[in-house]
Formats: C-alpha cells, sequence, structure tokens
C-alpha cells in the first residue's frame, strides 16, 4: 500500500476491502486474469512505476534508463551461492551476440542490480567490481544502439527497494538449487506483479506451486541433481566449456584484455571457475553447469514479453496467487505447529485504548 499505491487501489477497485488484512483474498483477482480493460490498467501501472524509478535513478546517479525496455532485476547479498555472476556471465553473451549475430532481434533490456558485500567479501567485491566494468562497456558501446543496459544501484536499502519492487519486470532468484537462497525478495516481486525467473530452490518453490510454472520461468539444476554430481565427485566444468564456446568465449573474456587490459582483475573470479582456487573445487556454485539453461529460460523471457496481454496476464495471476506469501501466515503457521500457543484475541477497541 506504501510503495505501490496505484496497485493497492487497482485491487481494491476489483475486489474490495479486505485483502490488506486477509493476502490470501488476493486470490479473487484472477478471475480478472481475461478481463482486457484489468491487463490494460495493469500495463498502465506497471509503466508509471517504471517510470518513477527512471526520474528517480536521473537525479540519485545521473543513469538514463528506458522505460519500454523490460526490467530485469537481481537486488539482493552479494553472495556467490546467489550467483549474481551467472546473470553477468549472460549480459556478456548477449552483449557479444548482439554485435556478432545480425539476426538478433529481442525487446530491449535493462539488467539491473542491488546489492551489498561484507567489507572482508573480496570475492563478493570482485563481482561487483565486474558488474559495473561490464555496466560501462555495455551502456557505451553504440552498436548496442539501446538492446541492453546494466546499472548498479548504489547503496541497495529498503528506501530504494520501495522503488524497485513495483517498477521490476523480471524477478532474478538464480540461486543454486539446495542452498535455501531464496529469502523474501522472491515474494515482495510477486506481489508487486514481477514475473520470477529461478531454479527450483526455497520459496521459490513455493512460488513456482502458487502461481503455476507456465506464469514464470523455471530453469536450471535441481538439489537431488546437485547433490548427486556432489556425491559422485561427478562434475566437470572443462566439459561444458567444451561443448559450448559461446560460453568459453565470456569465461576467456574475464582474463583476455576485452574487459580489463591489465588481465589481473578478474582472474580470480576466472580461476575459480575454470581451475577452483584455494584448494576448491572449480565452479562450486555449478554457474557454468546452469550457464546454458539460463540462456534459454532468458530467451523465453524475450519471447513472452512480445505479448504484452499475456504478460500482463502471468503478472496478474502472480499478484492474486501472492496471497501465501504474507508474514501473518507465516506466523500462524509457527503459532500452530512450532510454537503450539493458545492464541490471545484482543479486540479493536482494546488496541485503541491502548
Ligand atoms: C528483501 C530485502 C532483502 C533480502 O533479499 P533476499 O533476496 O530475500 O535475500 C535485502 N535487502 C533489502 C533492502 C530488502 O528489501
Amino acid at each position: 500500500m506504501n510503495a505501490n499505491p496505484e496497485l493497492a487501489e487497482f485491487i481494491t477497485k476489483r475486489i474490495g476491502h479486505g485483502w490488506e488484512k486477509d493476502l490470501t483474498k488476493l486470490k479473487e483477482l484472477e478471475k480478472f486474469a481475461d478481463d482486457d480493460a484489468s491487463l490494460d490498467e495493469l500495463i498502465q501501472i506497471k509503466r508509471h512505476n517504471k517510470e518513477a524509478l527512471v526520474e528517480f535513478l536521473k537525479h540519485k546517479q545521473n543513469e538514463f534508463l528506458d522505460p519500454d525496455s523490460i526490467f530485469d532485476v537481481q537486488v539482493k547479498r552479494l553472495h556467490e551461492y546467489k550467483r549474481q555472476l551467472l546473470n553477468v556471465l549472460h549480459i556478456m553473451y548477449l552483449y557479444n551476440k548482439i554485435i556478432e549475430d545480425p539476426s538478433y532481434n529481442a525487446p530491449n533490456r535493462t539488467f539491473i542490480f542491488g546489492a551489498k558485500s561484507a567489507s572482508g567479501y573480496r570475492r563478493a567485491k570482485s563481482i561487483i567490481k565486474l558488474i559495473n566494468t561490464v555496466a560501462e562497456r555495455v551502456n557505451n558501446d553504440r552498436r548496442i544502439g539501446g538492446k541492453l543496459r546494466v546499472v548498479f544501484i548504489e547503496n541497495y536499502r529498503v528506501s530504494v527497494a520501495e522503488k524497485i519492487f513495483p517498477a521490476a519486470d523480471v524477478s532474478e532468484q538464480i540461486s543454486t538449487a539446495g542452498k535455501e537462497a531464496s529469502g523474501t525478495s522472491n515474494m515482495k516481486f510477486m506481489v508487486n506483479g514481477a514475473l520470477t525467473m529461478g531454479t527450483l530452490d526455497g520459496a521459490n518453490i513455493e512460488i513456482f506451486e502458487e502461481a503455476g510454472k507456465d506464469n514464470g520461468f523455471v530453469f536450471g539444476l535441481t538439489t537431488p541433481e546437485i547433490l548427486k554430481m556432489e556425491e559422485e565427485h561427478s562434475y566437470n566444468p572443462q566439459q561444458y566449456l567444451e561443448r559450448n564456446p559461446a560460453l568459453n568465449k565470456v569465461v576467456e573474456q574475464l582474463v583476455d584484455g576485452t574487459y580489463d587490459p591489465t588481465r589481473q582483475i578478474f582472474k580470480e573470479i576466472h580461476d575459480s571457475l575454470v581451475y577452483g582456487v584455494e584448494g576448491q573445487r572449480p565452479d562450486v556454485y555449478y554457474v557454468l553447469a546452469d550457464f546454458d539453461k539460463y540462456v534459454k529460460a532468458q530467451e523465453q523471457v524475450a519471447k513472452a514479453y512480445l505479448d504484452k496481454k499475456g504478460w500482463a496476464r502471468k503478472a496478474l495471476i502472480n499478484i492474486a496467487n501472492s496471497g501465501k506469501f504474507s508474514s501473518d501466515r507465516t506466523i500462524e503457521d509457527y503459532v500452530r505447529d512450532i510454537w503450539h500457543l493458545k492464541k490471545v484475541v484482543v479486540e479493536d477497541s482494546e488496541i485503541k485504548n491502548a
């Protein structure tokens, strides 16, 4: 209600009040999934929220985004298991593709990052450096002609999050399955009508269950598949590099001078993927193993976005099915199943007198 007042009004206009205190009521929105006027209005609301984020970033960090592009967002702590690196490698891949492939024809895309890393977490800081370096290159290459833009939003925090979530088209939740890395941002995106691009990990699984897999983009190795590879020591990242020249190219571009003339800054990231560093196995988080599947899922995003109404329909179904992710529901579950508490009912009048 506070961060996305237009959407709140859209909901109330259709299903009345009540959903604010009982989020499961959002389900009633589903009957508008095929209502043209509702979908048009939802498209307009998203557009307004994107314009607001564009305005904000213009003033805040002199960044000019195209509100007609797909806003593809990954905001969360910077951590290797959350795989911001997979996202950047895909951007580097798209950049190569746009330059090399004259038949490339997909909706314009803006990749938005926001994150923090602990001061002692060197690898995370290298990844932030990589995102900013790729942004600098891509955003200043005239051959790209607006097809691709990358922005790292400074100082990610709740007040900024309130502007980002309502403006997002795609919610990036691409952690390694089994790391239980998805927290709550996937839910914040969902209730604001962004479609989830995600692995079968943590609460992503419930989101895909609630909204239906067809209303999001599922990809990647599953937890049992990863556990099996770990048990059998059967993961060999080299195989993926040999089989996929486009992937091999972006990984080599980390150290061949394309992005960094000293060839040193991203060497540690490169070596961690290809050889393993500091006694670790190579590519601990299966970035290379999931790369091809991620590229294919991202191609589905581009395709789906061409159908504006179809996209809005998916967004509406996501919103309608996000009721489960209310913190009230979570706490009710704890009260019943874990704490076994007897409820104390507090009347409204008692609250007013308190
Ligand atoms: C939701 C939120 C987080 C947590 O993000 P996850 O993707 O759930 O880990 C962190 N910081 C801010 C500002 C948030 O709003």
